[in-house]
């Protein structure tokens, strides 16, 4: 147990229970979940309130210690990785404060893990449409600090617009009480928009409201086979005029990605009999049970088969199928680690652009590295692809050193992908934020007004730098 002014002062505040400093102990709060990167710390605090965050950011504030704000550890460009300072973990922070069904509103502490508040908002009859892979761990305060988006972004927006109204610790140890559960508030700067997608540089996210919608009582869920990503771009447009605000997702899958899930994931089903160059997973969800989706599905499919836009499609019977679907959308990521090495990219461009950006990106992808694979899938429907490229095929062996020898071109890939989504109005980083991973890139593409404000925001909000040093904005 080490012992030191500054911990013992945190032992006092926090309880035998809320400090933890053996090395073993601090091993899952300092790596980043696939172990890409290594941090250290002095240890993680785990307040139980609001107040007892205040009371830590005081002691750190007083002493200069650096804060990492930890919520499931499953972002994926190493935001949460301390470098040296304190953790602090929201994870006793887990109570549902209130649900407010007339105002359709909840209020939450930052701990609560995302698919608790999906249930118990389920329970009370309504619906909180944040759902993402991760979402068994991941904690809302996490969700916000990212602003996370995920599979429900086309019809109900991402984490900041789900939010009403947030409480934060800042770096100086106030408590600020944003938790208005008000749709209309116009009353100077809305200064949560300021803490959603901060990454946790500018204060403790403790609690939120978050908006709540009324429950999906019918479901229409579907894939379709598509020859190309322009026929997927038609198909959207179709399916979204026809279906109007009941479609709630269009996923993309390349050819490659579902090939991946049918090699690696036992249990993963590709539900047609010939393979195409792309797939959509279409859902259809309204909160009326009368409405009949799938009679719009069909529709909408017939027209697009004898109009030459799909080349076949299934629409699941039954809410097993439809999360056998899901569960191919779902494995990419898991099927891509099993094939060995990859390069990650999450961009996006207007949804007109997707597929003159997968032709272009894929074009230039070939000509940088013969071979590299293209497994490209996500939120078509947001223009958001998480455009991956996974180690050549005609490399002998796949092995450490090779995966190494791929992996070392990560910058070079990345200015192909990222040079080509700006250059079309785009981003080089869609949803998952800057972290520590993207910085330099934020330098090399941001704008140097918006760095500069950036940095203003920052040195006022945080004037001695406390809050997860080195994360964001560039150096
Ligand atoms: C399988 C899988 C699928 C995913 N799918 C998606 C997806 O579809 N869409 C998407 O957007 N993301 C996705 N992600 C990324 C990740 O789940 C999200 O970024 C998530 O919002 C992070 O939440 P977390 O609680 O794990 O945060 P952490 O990883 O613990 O932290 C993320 C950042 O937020 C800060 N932070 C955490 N809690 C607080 C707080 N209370 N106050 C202030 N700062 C805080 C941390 O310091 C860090 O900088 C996926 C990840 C995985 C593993």
């Amino acid at each position: 147990m080490t012992s030191f002014p500054l911990i013992d002062r945190l032992r006092e505040t926090l309880g035998p229970r809320g400090w933890i400093d053996l090395p073993d102990d601090l091993e899952p709060y300092i790596t980043e979940w696939r172990g890409l990167w290594r941090g250290n710390c002095m240890g993680v605090a785990f307040p139980e309130s609001t107040e007892q965050v205040a009371a830590v950011i005081r002691l750190c504030a007083e002493t200069r210690t650096p804060v990492v704000p930890h919520g499931g550890n499953t972002g994926l460009v190493g935001g949460g990785v301390p470098q040296g300072g304190i953790v602090l973990s929201a994870k006793r922070m887990n109570r549902i404060r209130e649900i407010d069904v007339a105002n359709q509103t909840m209020t939450v502490d930052a701990g609560c893990i995302l698919a608790d508040i999906q249930t118990t908002v389920a329970d009370a009859g309504l619906f909180f449409p944040l759902s993402l892979g991760a979402e068994g761990t991941c904690q809302i305060g996490g969700n916000l600090s990212t602003n996370a988006g995920g599979v429900g972004v086309l019809r109900y927006g991402n984490a900041r617009d789900l939010t009403l109204g947030l409480e934060v610790v800042t770096p100086s140890g106030d408590i600020w009480n944003g938790l208005k559960g008000l749709r209309k508030d116009n009353t100077g700067y809305d200064l949560k928009h300021l803490f959603i997608g901060a990454e946790g540089t500018l204060g403790v996210i403790t609690g939120a409201v978050l908006k709540l919608y009324p429950a999906p009582q019918s479901h229409a869920t579907a894939m379709v086979g598509l020859a190309s990503a322009e026929a997927a771009l038609a198909l959207f447009v179709q399916i979204r005029a026809i279906g109007g605000d009941n479609l709630t997702a269009f996923e993309i899958i390349n050819h490659m990605a579902m090939g991946l899930v049918n090699t690696h994931i036992p249990e993963a089903r590709n539900p047609f009999a010939t393979s195409h160059a792309y797939y959509a997973l279409v859902e259809l969800s309204s909160s009326r049970p009368a409405d009949d989706l799938r009679a719009i599905m069909e529709n909408c499919f017939e027209n697009a088969l004898e109009g030459g836009i799909i080349e076949d499609a299934v629409i699941a019977e039954s809410t097993g199928q439809a999360a056998g679907l899901w569960r191919l959308r779902e494995s990419i990521p898991e099927a891509q680690v099993t094939e060995g090495a990859s390069i990650k990219h999450d961009i996006s461009v207007p949804v007109s652009k997707v597929p003159d950006f997968i032709q272009q990106a894929s074009a230039q992808v070939a000509a940088t590295l013969s071979g590299t694979r293209v497994v490209a899938f996500g939120h078509m429907g947001d223009g958001n692809l998480h455009y991956n490229l996974t180690f050549p095929e005609n490399t002998p062996e796949n092995n450490d050193e090779n995966d190494q020898g791929f992996l070392d071109q990560w910058s070079t890939f990345n200015r192909v992908v990222h040079e080509l989504a700006v250059s079309m109005g785009g981003s080089f980083s869609a949803e998952h934020g800057i972290g520590r991973l993207k910085r330099g890139e934020l330098g090399r593409y941001g704008s140097p007004v918006a760095i500069s404000m950036m940095r203003g925001i920052k040195s006022v909000l945080d004037p001695h730098g406390i809050m997860n040093p080195g994360k964001v904005i560039p150096d």
